[in-house]
């Protein structure tokens, strides 16, 4: 019969863990954050090129894996022939395709164009819905195009998270989160309400400019003090 093997002593000792700080911003620090970011870009807005609504909605919905500056370049010329539901249906998939090659994933795209275009006239009398349900319905939208067209179209004080959304969120401790709706409803209960209407915006552009996915510009970030990545450089 075999003994059951001895214990060291010395490995038995659990060793005592340092308290970990919690990384998620209080509302006190998260309230700093923004009201940096707010003074340094007062009046932020998206940098897609709309006239209304539904420009601004087929505009977001194309610029899906697309970089808005693509996306401007296609829709000057799209826009200049057809900026209404109606026009775009005359348009039709091959007339939107012509405009929108340069774009990734243009023939999906020309045809969703057509298909929320169509339902946007026959359901809804040509206007963009204004709910987050009726508009993620639509072919094309999903979550984060319906917030952005909320908050840019009609002034909701939703958070699309976007891929620069998703890194500034997770690397400040701002609002961390493993997928992009758990930053969302992470951003949702830390961001105060007098800054909901421009986090959006304020964040994108501090991913965009600033806090860069492969080289952060940390020393000329606002937050710096404020924000909790180990690898943010002096
Ligand atoms: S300090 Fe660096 S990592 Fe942190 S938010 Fe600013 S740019 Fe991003």
């Amino acid at each position: 019969m075999t003994s059951p093997p001895k214990k060291n002593p010395q490995s038995a000792a659990k060793p005592t863990r340092k308290k970990q700080r919690p990384r998620v911003f209080g509302p006190q620090k998260a309230a700093e954050f923004y009201k940096i970011l707010a003074e340094e870009r007062p009046d932020p807005k998206t940098e897609l090129h709309y006239s209304s609504p539904y420009t601004l909605l087929v505009a977001v919905a194309l610029s899906a894996q697309a970089t808005d500056i693509g996306v401007n370049k296609a829709t000057k010329g799209l826009f200049a022939v057809a900026d209404t539901p109606q026009k775009m249906l005359e348009l039709g998939v091959k007339g939107v395709e012509k405009y929108i090659k340069t774009i990734g994933l243009w023939r999906n795209k020309a045809r969703n164009v057509i298909a929320l275009s169509q339902i946007i006239l026959d359901t809804y009398k040509g206007e963009v819905p204004n709910t987050r349900e009726a508009l993620v319905k639509l072919p094309g939208v999903g979550r984060k195009t319906a917030n952005v067209v909320m908050n840019e179209a009609f002034g909701e004080p939703t958070i699309a998270v976007d891929t620069h959304i998703f890194r500034v969120s997770n690397r400040t401790g701002l609002a961390p989160g493993k997928t992009p709706d758990a930053v969302e409803a992470q951003l949702e209960r830390a961001t105060p309400q007098m800054y909901k209407q421009g986090a959006h915006h304020w964040l994108i552009l501090h991913g965009r400019y600033t806090c860069l996915a492969r080289r952060p510009k940390c020393g000329a970030c606002a937050v710096h003090h404020l924000c909790r990545y180990k690898e943010k450089t002096a």
